[in-house]
């Protein structure tokens, strides 16, 4: 895509490009950061200097972005939102790699593998005990479910010996039941 401009940065308009801008610092201390240092300071998007068409004498040579039109868009958005910048995970992955030169990150050896299958076997019998445990417990519900529905048994218990203690109860039964069966009736 040919820019107005004639400008080879893809996501140049008018001069301005999207960046990453340092915030907090100072302006004339707060450099546009594409070439710069990154810090763990605020950073955000925004429109910065193209140094393809725009250049200074302290930028380093301008180099093309291999980014497709909806990554140019998606960075004008950015830029447009002044969107907090977030450094991408594989950036930072490699910057750590950088840091640490002497422990082999990405070298795939059986040590670690066997490591995570004994976690793994830890984790199966885990499972199992706990599967095992939640047997247990729903058991131990229902006998308590059990266990309450005798204690409801129970309370209700007494009162059957003492309306068949009272004399007429006997008497008293039976027009009971009439009057439920009169009441049952619809009238
Ligand atoms: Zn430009």
């Amino acid at each position: 895509m040919a820019r107005s401009n004639g400008c080879s940065n893809l996501e140049c308009k008018n001069g301005v490009t999207p960046g990453v801008i340092l915030i907090g610092g100072g302006r004339n201390s707060a450099p546009l950061i594409n070439n710069g240092v990154m810090q763990k300071t605020g950073m955000r998007w925004g429109w910065i200097r193209c140094t393809a068409c725009r250049p200074e004498e302290k930028d380093p040579p301008w180099k093309p972005k291999s980014l497709t039109q909806e990554q140019i868009d998606e960075r004008r958005r950015w830029a447009d939102a002044k969107a907090a910048y977030v450094e991408p995970q594989q950036k930072r992955l490699e910057k750590i790699k950088l840091k640490t030169p002497d422990v082999p990150t990405l070298t795939p050896s059986t040590e670690p593998n066997a490591e995570l299958m004994r976690m793994i076997e830890q984790n199966d019998k885990l499972m199992l005990q706990i599967s095992g445990l939640t047997d247990t417990v729903g058991k131990l519900s229902g006998q308590v479910a059990d266990l309450l529905a005798e204690n409801a048994r129970l309370r209700t218990a007494p009162q059957e010996p003492q309306t068949a203690l009272s004399p007429p109860s006997g008497s008293g039964e039976t027009p009971k039941r009439r009057k439920s069966r009169q009441i049952a009736k619809p009238s």
